[in-house]
């Protein structure tokens, strides 16, 4: 009964941080998203600087995206996806890649 509790317990956690990875990496292609009309909106090219209060403005209440699992978001420039500070908490690079850089 208790080593049936135990696998339990650990494919329970299993699972949530599975979730927590599929929400933040959800954030991040909203981030990602959010970026681009920004750039798009202020005439932005690929390699700019994106700071964090040049996008609160289109979140509700201003409120950023965050990781669940208590990771830290780093923006960074125009056409390059954003990242979690969490170990494989990161947007697919070939979308990022062929969303931002059409060949
Ligand atoms: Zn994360």
């Amino acid at each position: 009964m208790t080593a049936f509790l135990l696998v339990a317990l650990a494919a329970y956690r299993g699972a949530r941080r599975d979730a927590q990875k599929h929400t933040c990496i959800y954030a991040l292609g909203v981030l990602e998203d959010v970026k681009r009309r920004w750039a798009e909106e202020n005439s932005k090219m690929n390699g700019d600087e994106v700071r964090d209060s040049d996008l609160r403005k289109y979140f509700k209440g201003g409120i950023m995206p965050s990781c669940e699992a208590g990771g830290t978001f780093t923006i960074r420039p125009v056409g390059t996806p954003p990242k979690c500070s969490v170990k494989g908490h990161a947007l697919p690079e070939e979308a990022a890649r062929s969303a931002t850089r059409p060949r």
